[in-house]
């Protein structure tokens, strides 16, 4: 399998004292969608990210409330024991908002500078500078993100016009490509030029078509070995955003390329943030770059079961699991290396069962109602009755703590 050891080569970056890049798994990260001068509402949406399991956290700075808000929020953060990075997002007054608020600057733990909006003609390299002697004073890594729904205009420009009296013109989408690694590339040149070391800069260079996506990061991984952010932009809503991002990060990822991901979902109104960091930990836990929960394998049901029991069930232990989990990390360390088996039949039961930790196969149509229970490959329990699925989550909780609770056993035993 090509895993973590197929890594693409990269300069590590340390954001906050989480490591991106290098030879560090794939950083999560999110970013809030609260206005961030609501210091009360962006102390809880941080929260709640974190902790889903959201690695670093990104918060808009988009005035002089915002920044002014900044050091609160990371006050409020750190006394309710959440280190979670956070990364500022800058546009257009970056440069104005780091200077004017030095305890913002301090604050943050990274800042995103896109360098489409950084300033225009003249002012752009001037803003640009001051943005990394900022980076710079405050000992803070930078994101060059480049997304081509605000691409350097001039660069664009200037790529077209050379392609269109090149003898080998390339497309103009291949022409948009370069210009988007272009502006990333340049602008790491430019910072390091004045003075930035490579381990303090990430690039990213978001598009939200899928095909183009691969095509850039590709060529841009090629190009350099800077820790590199990932992300398919305005991905969508629903699974919609879940498939295209998945896609596009997947195949990335199999190749090695990706320091850290982000999954850019627009929530259903009204729906809970906390859905972009769980479809990004289940994208690399299902890829085997990492492991954040316990797994639980389910049937898909068939004509051979007419119940709904094992669905049911399954759905209990994976929710049961999924909430536990945030307060499980800390008493049962190693808990989500745990894999549960929930089957409809007799049919994949006992197979499927005997590869998890603990599975069990329900009975299907016509079959005796009597459920045998594995653990680590051995039979042993049948159970019986109508509160089965009651029994089954007894010995769930049982092994987990068994396993991995403190004075572990067989958890067999
Ligand atoms: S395990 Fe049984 S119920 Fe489940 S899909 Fe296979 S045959 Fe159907």
């Amino acid at each position: 399998m090509a895993g973590l050891s197929a890594r693409r080569r990269s300069v590590g970056v340390n954001v906050g004292g989480v490591i991106v890049g290098g030879s560090a798994p794939v950083v999560v990260q999110s970013m809030t969608n609260t206005d961030t001068a609501d210091i009360d509402a962006t102390v809880r949406q941080v929260m709640q990210l974190a902790r889903a399991g959201s690695e670093l956290v990104r918060i808009t700075v988009d005035r002089d409330e915002a920044a002014a808000a900044v050091p609160h929020i990371r006050y409020r953060l750190d006394s309710m024991g959440y280190p979670v990075p956070l990364i500022g997002d800058f546009h257009y007054i970056g440069h104005k908002l780091l200077a004017d608020h030095p305890a913002c600057a301090q604050a943050l733990a990274k800042y995103r500078i896109n360098p489409g909006n950084v300033g225009f003609k003249a002012k752009r390299d001037t803003q640009f500078a001051t943005l990394i002697e900022l980076a710079m004073r405050y000992d803070k890594p930078v994101r060059i993100g480049v997304n081509w729904g605000s691409l350097d205009e001039e660069l664009l420009t200037r790529l077209m016009d050379e392609n269109a009296v090149s003898p080998n013109p390339i497309s103009a989408a291949a022409v948009q490509r370069e210009a988007i690694i272009q502006s990333a590339l340049l602008s790491a040149q430019r910072a390091e030029e004045l003075g930035m070391s490579r381990d303090k800069i990430i690039l990213s260079t978001k598009v939200s078509d899928v095909q183009h996506l691969i095509a850039v990061y590709e060529d841009l991984a090629a190009r350099c070995d800077y820790a590199l952010h990932l992300g398919l932009t305005e991905a969508g809503m629903g699974s919609k955003g879940i498939v295209a991002s998945s896609a596009a990060l997947g195949i990335l990822m199999q190749q090695g390329i990706g320091d850290t991901i982000r999954i850019s979902l627009t929530p259903e109104p009204g729906g809970d943030r906390t859905r972009e960091v769980i479809v990004a930990q289940e994208l690399l836990q299902t890829m085997g770059f990492r492991q954040f929960l316990p797994v639980v394998a389910a049937c898909p049901g068939c004509g051979r079961t007419t119940s709904q029991t094992f669905q049911v069930l399954a759905k209990e232990i994976q929710d049961h699991l999924s909430s536990s989990m945030p307060e499980w990390r800390e008493r049962y360390p190693g808990v989500e290396t745990l894999s549960v088996a929930v089957m409809g039949c007799i049919v994949n039961g006992p197979g499927e069962s005997k590869h998890a930790n603990i599975g069990i196969s329900l009975p299907g149509t016509g079959e005796t109602p009597a459920a045998p229970v594995f653990i680590d490959g051995e039979k042993v329990a049948t159970l019986r009755g109508a509160d089965v699925a009651e029994q089954f989550k007894v010995m769930v909780a049982n092994y987990i703590e068994k396993k991995f609770g403190h004075g572990q056993k067989s958890a067999a035993e």
